[in-house]
């Protein structure tokens, strides 16, 4: 990938036609050595959030050495770029022929489960040939939590209610000597009180089992920043978090886990786009709904931005993006302040789209093509650089 100092260099250097993916890995790197140093505990990556193999590595190489994979695909790119990562299956629902490759294929022996058919179907693909059940299998039951700090909800879906946890917990014991138990508070939790709230379920949930636990999850939801989105310090996360753990009734050395997706990427990479065509204030943008801005389409959420011009006068104006396909539904509200003048033919960075953003790309329309190469300069903004004040509008719980 070639190097660029950034992305106006970028603009100028290619004048490309298509988006170009710019990433940081000085700022992946940063991220990385954050968690490693002060979660306390381990931190797993969640690949869903950017599976390139370029970012595994970088975070490999900064010391994270635990990813939670959902799919067979996610498995095998990982392994293959990560030859002695500990994988851990995180997705509820698998198949068995998943599961069974993952297991004597790959050497995942991390599994979560949330019903008792699916820690049943774990059990049984995880037998040899001879029918021999696996001995080394670490169980996690997902129990459901809410989502009501969190911007993007994860608490429908997946996850066994309290009522059924202790059923499920004693019933995994008799598979396992490693037994653990994972939640997800939704993505981007804007408070540390969503862990709070999460980890009083998972009291209860033991307390009521009677069952030993060796390992807590707390899953991500750890946020990054946005427009409008400004979160407490990771830090008041992480103390919350600790604070919490060591209250539960579990082994005395249990481990704690966390899972982050977005915290960990989101900084890694922004997008160059071209306006193709202005009509008022709205701007027909080379990228959208179906490529890295799913999320400002589908979700209203607002990035950061700049446009990357240096004979632009006016004052910021407010404008609304259509995408390059033919879908009405290719269209980002906003509101993105840009000069008011800018047209036809300028370039944007649009920043913070490490997460969900270049991951998201498809090949819908004929629109999906991105070049990528590699920046020098700072993200937009970053949770990791030690010279953030603390936001204003507080959502920080007092740490008791
Ligand atoms: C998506 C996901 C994550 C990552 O979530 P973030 O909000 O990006 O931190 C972690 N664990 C599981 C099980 C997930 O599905």
């Amino acid at each position: 990938m070639h190097t660029y100092p950034d992305a106006w260099s970028v603009a100028r250097a290619l004048t490309p036609d298509e988006p170009v993916i710019l990433n940081r890995p000085h700022a992946a790197a940063r991220a990385a050595r954050f968690f490693v140093e002060k979660f306390p505990g381990k931190p797993l990556y969640a690949v869903k959030a950017n599976p390139s193999p370029d970012l595994l590595r970088i975070l490999w190489d900064n010391g994270i050495v635990k990813y939670d994979v959902a799919s067979i695909a996610e498995v095998r790119l990982a392994r293959a770029t990560l030859p002695e990562a500990d994988l851990c299956f995180m997705h509820p629902v698998k198949t068995a022929r998943a599961v069974r490759e993952a297991y004597f294929q790959h050497g995942v022996k991390t599994f979560v489960f949330d019903t008792a058919e699916e820690l049943e179907k774990i059990v049984e693909a995880c037998r040899s040939d001879a029918g021999e059940a696996a001995t080394d299998l670490r169980l996690l039951l997902r129990l459901r939590v809410s989502s009501e700090y969190a911007e993007l909800s994860l608490a429908s879906k997946f996850g066994c209610d309290l009522g059924d946890a202790t059923a499920l917990l004693q019933m995994a014991r008799q598979h396992c000597d490693w037994l653990g138990i994972a939640f997800h508070v939704g993505s981007q939790a804007m408070s540390p009180f969503a862990y709070v709230q999460a980890l009083d379920r998972v009291r209860a949930a033991i307390a009521e089992a009677s069952v030993v636990i060796d390992m807590i999850d707390v899953g991500g939801g750890f946020p990054s920043i946005y427009p409008g989105m400004e979160p407490p310090p990771l830090e008041d996360y992480f103390q919350i978090i600790h604070q919490h753990f060591y209250a539960l009734p579990i082994a005395y050395n249990a481990e704690l886990w966390c899972e982050p997706g977005r915290a960990l990427c989101a900084e890694y990479s922004s997008l160059i786009v071209r306006v193709e065509k202005r009509r008022g204030d709205e701007l027909y943008i080379n990228d959208g709904a179906y490529g890295a801005l799913y999320d400002a389409a589908h979700v209203g959420w607002r990035f950061p931005l700049r446009a990357l011009e240096d004979d632009l006068r006016d004052p910021e104006e407010e404008f609304a993006f259509y995408g390059p396909t033919c879908d009405d539904a290719d269209y980002m509200r906003g509101p993105f302040p840009l000069p008011g003048d800018i047209q036809a033919g300028d370039y944007i960075e649009i920043g913070m789209l490490g997460a969900y953003g270049a991951a998201m790309k498809t090949g819908f329309n004929g629109f999906g093509d991105a070049e990528q190469v590699i920046v020098d300069d700072e993200p937009m903004a970053s949770l990791y650089r030690g010279d953030r004040e603390r936001p204003a509008s507080d959502n920080v719980v007092s740490l008791r």
